[in-house]
């Protein structure tokens, strides 16, 4: 396809995106200013104003949307990548002064006479990137804590030594938004950087499935196997997603003997432990167990802390988002790292476009519009305690006492683990204020309401009342 003719595709690419795809507001926050730079080899080059902004892009997985509806429009797969375009916002210049950000990244200015994307100077690529890694899923930007010290540390080790260490394959697991993505796509980013002859590939499962599927269809199975088979480093993001899929899992079966018995590293990553993959072939799970399984846990309170606080050194809002405004989103968004990043992101997007001083008003109006989340920054246990005592009517001195009959024992269970979920204290604080237990007392109630919260469907719309009281 020439390169002129593709921008038309471009516009046909935007025009649905904007109809049938997202919402109106969505749109205008990330799509109104991208603009098409070139196309060469099945590779579209699309300009973003900042940095920033291409982060965004690209974490909001808006690429990908782009790649897809390119795909449905031109019938064949089309790679999209980002570069800064030259409609640099003042405070970028600014801040490529002090901070000497490489000049390289920027795009020289059109030449005013000649505007076809063809005679666009093509700019020296100096940061290296690999056009199935994101750039910013690097270690750099990966912020430890103890819900994921054990997994960096191994993946580091791998990264320094793909292939050579004990740890292959290296499977991540964790639920979705707990970083496994970033991380698997960090030991690719180091790798490719010592050593950008290094063959990667970091595909999908699902991209996997797909192209597997197209090889047979197209009787291209050789060039399939040659592909994965001849690798260095295979990422793999999602394995989850072949269950079901036999024949995907056979070939998968033979890819990984084949790149085992040579050394090269494989990396997965799952939704849960292998051992839990269900309509898996038996062979493939018991290899996936191997080399090293790690997972992800949900980053604490200080954890969510360090990573707001990350995100926002990499922005230009850094004096507008007060510590109050970041305490306040790590007390509220508790779930993921992902919903924490959205968070903060709506909460930038919208100071971007009322041009007004980020508030802890705006940010509750904003998270409660967009999360639901109630913003009660303060439950005290003793709240917690009060409502839980009127509403099984029992007295509170019974909830914090020692006594042990079943009328009393499931209300203390019931505010403990109330008081777990709604508040920042530790086990041993909340045992402390209930007549002193110990936090392995405060653990066991919380695991006991776990357990029966899996059993008993009248369990959660009581505890969701419950909660209702404590907030009201
Ligand atoms: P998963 O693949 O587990 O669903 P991702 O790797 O896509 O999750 O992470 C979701 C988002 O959270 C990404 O934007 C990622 O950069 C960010 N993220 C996850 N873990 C961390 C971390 N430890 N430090 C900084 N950012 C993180
Ligand atoms: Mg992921």
């Amino acid at each position: 396809m020439a390169n002129v003719d593709f921008k038309v595709f471009w516009d046909e690419c935007i025009r649905q995106i904007r109809e049938n795809k997202i919402d109106e507001a969505e749109f205008h926050l990330w799509f109104e200013k991208l603009v098409y730079l070139s196309y060469e080899n099945s590779h579209l080059v699309v300009g973003t104003p900042s940095r920033f902004y291409k982060d965004q892009v690209v974490s909001r997985g808006y690429n990908k949307l782009i790649e897809k509806t390119l795909e449905e429009l031109s019938g064949s797969l089309i790679t999209v990548s980002f570069e800064i375009s030259e409609n640099k916002t003042e405070i970028e210049d600014e801040e490529e002064k002090e901070e000497k950000i490489p000049s390289e990244t920027v795009i020289p200015p059109v030449k005013q006479n000649n505007n076809s994307p063809k005679s666009r100077p093509i700019p020296p690529e100096n940061i290296i990137s690999h056009p199935q890694l994101q750039t910013n899923f690097t270690f750099e930007n990966y912020v430890i804590g103890n819900n994921n010290d054990f997994a960096v540390g191994a993946a580091k080790a791998i990264a320094d030594n793909p292939g050579k260490t004990k740890y292959n394959p290296f499977l991540i697991y964790g639920g979705v938004g707990l970083g496994k993505t970033h991380l698997m796509q960090a030991i690719g980013n180091l790798v490719y950087q010592a050593n950008p002859q290094t063959k990667i590939v970091c595909i999908p499962s699902e991209t996997f499935v797909n192209e597997f599927i197209q090889s047979i269809r197209t009787n291209t199975q050789n060039n399939f196997k040659n592909k994965y088979r001849k690798v260095d480093l295979l990422l793999l993001d999602d394995i989850h997603d072949l269950q079901d899929k036999n024949d995907t899992q056979e070939e998968l079966f033979h890819t990984f003997n084949a790149l085992y018995d040579y050394d090269k590293q494989l990396v997965f990553t799952c939704d849960r432990p292998p051992s839990e993959l269900k309509k898996f072939n038996d062979r493939l799970k018991s290899r996936f167990q191997r080399g090293l399984i790690v997972d992800l846990q949900p980053p604490s309170y200080e954890t969510r802390i360090a990573i707001i606080k990350k995100k926002i050194e990499q922005t230009n809002y850094n004096d507008e988002i007060s510590l109050e405004v970041i305490e306040f989103i790590a007390k509220n968004i508790t779930s993921n790292i992902r919903d924490l990043e959205a968070a903060l992101n709506r909460i930038i997007g919208y100071s971007d476009i009322v041009k007004k001083e980020i508030t802890i008003e705006s940010v509750k109006n904003l998270l409660q519009q967009y999360f639901s989340v109630s913003p009660q920054s303060a439950v005290s246990i003793g709240k917690i305690q009060k409502i839980v005592s009127e509403y099984f009517n029992v007295s509170i001195l019974d909830i914090k006492g020692k006594k042990r009959t079943q009328k009393i024992t499931f209300p203390r269970h019931i505010a403990m683990y109330l008081s777990r979920e709604l508040t920042d204290f530790s086990t041993t604080e909340i045992g402390i204020e209930f007549g002193g237990k110990d936090h392995t007392t405060v653990m066991h109630a919380c695991q006991r309401i776990d357990e029966r919260l899996a059993v008993d469907s009248t369990l959660e719309p009581m505890i969701m009342e419950l909660k209702k009281n404590i907030y009201s």
